[in-house]
Parts: C-alpha cells; sequence; structure tokens
C-alpha cells in the first residue's frame, strides 16, 4: 500500500491513545485527527507532530474534517458522549446515536469507501448502529468487540500459569459488557487445552482460579475507572493492532464484534467473536465449536444485544 491513512474521530482519552501508539508503532502514514471539539484536535495533533524527532518514521498528522475521509482507508470512531448523572443506559445510547449520526453522514458524503473500525461503547450496539447508518458491507465494518477483554485474559492466563500470554491460545466472546465469557473448551496453553494442563496439575492449578480470572476479566473496566476514571491505554493499543492487521493484510485471529450471519444460529447482531482480519476487513467469522452451556451463554449474550439495539427503535 502506498498511503496508509487513517481518520480519527474523537479525539478523547481512547482515540489520543491510539494515536500515540499509532505514531509509536508506525502503523499508518497519514493520520487526520477529528472532534467537534476542533480546538482540541489542533492541539493534539501539535502535540503528536512535536514527537515526530523523537519517532521512526515521518508520519503526516493533522487536524481535518470530514472531506479528508475521501481516500482514506480506515475511519477509525472514538468519538461519544459520557453518562450524566441520573441518566439511563438507554438514554446514553440514544445520545451516541445521534453522534453517530453527525459522523457517519459526512463521513459517506465524503465518499470514503474503505473500513470502519468503532470503539465508542457500548461497542457491538454502535458498530451494528454503524452498519445500519452507513449501508456498507458487514466485512467492512468492525468494532473493537472483545478483543481488549481477550488481551487482558491472556495476561491473567500468562500470569498464573508463568507462561507468555501470547502463548495463551484463549479468546474472550460475546458483549463487551457483562455477558461476555471465556469458552473455556477452546482454551489451549501453546497446543494442550486448559482443562487437561488443570487435569495433569491438580496440586498447582484449579478450575476455580480460571473462573476467577475470567471474573477480573469481566470486571477490569470498572476497577480501572474507579481507580483512575477512565480505561485507554490498553484499548488505544487493541485499535492498532487491528489496524495492522488490517493494513498488513495479516489473516490474523482477533476478537472484534462483526455481524453474524447464521453462526451459533444467530442473525445480524454485531457481537465480540474470533475472525480473520486482512486488507478486506473481516474476511471470515470462525464459528467455535463451543459446548452446550457455552453456546447457551453466547445466543444469552446476542439477545442482550439486540434488545438493547432493539430499543433504539431501528428498523433492522
Ligand atoms: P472522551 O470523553 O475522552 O472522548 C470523547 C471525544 O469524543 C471527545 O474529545 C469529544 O469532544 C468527542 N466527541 C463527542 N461528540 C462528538 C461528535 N459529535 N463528533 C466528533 N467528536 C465528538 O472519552 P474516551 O475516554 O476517549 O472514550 C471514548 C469512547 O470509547 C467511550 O464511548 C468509551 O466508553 C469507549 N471505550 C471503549 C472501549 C472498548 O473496549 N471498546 C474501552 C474503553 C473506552
Amino acid at each position: 500500500m502506498d498511503n496508509r491513512k487513517v481518520v480519527l474521530v474523537g479525539t478523547g482519552m481512547v482515540g489520543m491513545s491510539f494515536a500515540y501508539a499509532t505514531l509509536n508503532q508506525n502503523a499508518c502514514d497519514e493520520l487526520v485527527l477529528i472532534d467537534i471539539n476542533k480546538e482540541r484536535a489542533i492541539g493534539e495533533a501539535m502535540d503528536l507532530n512535536h514527537g515526530l524527532a523523537f519517532s521512526e518514521t515521518s508520519m503526516q498528522i493533522y487536524a481535518g474534517d470530514y472531506p479528508d475521509c475521501k481516500d482514506a482507508d480506515i475511519v477509525v470512531i472514538c468519538a461519544g458522549v459520557n453518562q450524566k448523572e441520573g441518566e439511563s443506559r438507554l438514554e446514553l445510547l440514544s445520545r451516541n446515536a445521534k453522534v453517530f449520526e453527525s459522523i457517519i453522514k459526512p463521513v459517506l458524503q465524503s465518499g470514503f469507501d474503505g473500513i470502519f473500525l468503532v470503539a465508542t461503547n457500548p461497542v457491538d450496539i454502535m458498530t451494528r448502529i454503524t452498519y445500519k447508518m452507513s449501508g456498507f458491507p458487514h466485512n467492512k465494518v468492525i468494532g473493537t468487540g472483545t478483543t481488549l477483554d481477550t488481551a487482558r485474559l491472556r495476561y491473567l492466563m500468562g500470569k498464573y500459569f508463568t507462561i507468555d500470554p501470547r502463548n495463551m491460545h484463549a479468546y474472550v466472546i460475546g458483549e463487551h459488557g457483562d455477558s461476555e465469557f471465556v469458552p473455556w473448551s477452546q482454551a489451549l496453553i501453546a497446543t494442550k487445552p486448559v482443562y487437561d494442563v488443570i487435569k495433569d496439575n491438580k496440586e498447582k492449578f484449579t478450575l476455580d482460579e480460571l473462573n476467577k480470572i475470567s471474573d477480573k476479566v469481566r470486571t477490569s473496566a470498572q476497577r480501572i475507572i474507579k481507580a483512575k476514571n477512565a480505561t485507554y491505554y490498553g484499548i488505544g493499543m487493541a485499535i492498532v493492532r487491528i489496524v495492522k492487521a488490517i493494513f498488513q493484510n495479516e489473516n490474523s485471529v482477533l476478537t472484534v464484534s462483526s455481524r453474524l450471519n447464521g453462526e451459533y444460529g444467530l442473525k445480524d447482531v454485531f457481537i465480540g467473536n474470533p475472525c480473520v482480519i486482512n486488507r478486506q476487513g473481516v474476511k471470515t467469522i470462525l464459528e467455535l465449536p463451543l459446548q452446550r452451556d457455552e453456546a447457551k451463554k453466547l445466543r444469552d449474550s446476542a439477545h442482550i444485544l439486540c434488545d438493547s439495539y432493539d430499543s433504539l427503535g431501528f428498523s433492522q
């Protein structure tokens, strides 16, 4: 690819963590920053540009506007509004749907024909809204899904088993939220199923601890938010990971939020599940051979997402 161009909409904590990680990992050649607060986008572009002399890239970084999306490869959306005191989750969702309308329309008007990558929460619903509003093919609309949760899982498993997290082949699937879960039947340490590792090392490892790990993963965000108000570095790096998988045409397996089309008997819902990611976006959705109780958890999670989406009153 000649010029890898990314437009970032939403230069808050998550957006800028992504931008900073992009610069440090040389993940694109041109990075455009857009925010409703233009001054903030301008200041962020200046700040990043002042680090260029210490980086290994000659990336072009500037504050721009929606017409800049025209020839972009990827539009990353991290824009959103925060929950007001006393506001219900649904009210927040409706306000974020309005925010997305104000973003997706001008992105489309620019002639953009690349890939949408959404991180704004609730990410599975916001990704489905992006799909609906854009009319893009489903492979070109991706949510960060449970990519971050899977990274948290691999980190905690690595610590428990004292093995490099990169050798932990395990996934968090479902909603990026309370109903997400780890299908342990699918988890491998290198090439050995985690259940076998536990069976063969009963004095060292227990199923109980595994369940504590999945609980910790599920409650990570709340604990970080309690400590420092927001989470952003991990998700920033997760977004870069997906962007690199796209630009480098990697065919990497990542647990993004994508639109199921009959997998697990589910349709239309956007939900976190391992997918093959390459230059086309979502190349393939991998359907895991889940155990019966795991399949039920996934269906329950999907129903929660569908109910939330339906409550917005969109037609699909
Ligand atoms: P933030 O408040 O720091 O940033 C949001 C930015 O969006 C602000 O700069 C704001 O000006 C901008 N914005 C608001 N409305 C806009 C509009 N109409 N057009 C353009 N820009 C607009 O918030 P944050 O901490 O960066 O979080 C951003 C989103 O990411 C939140 O929804 C958060 O919940 C989500 N998040 C997702 C994950 C994940 O795993 N997917 C993890 C952490 C946070």
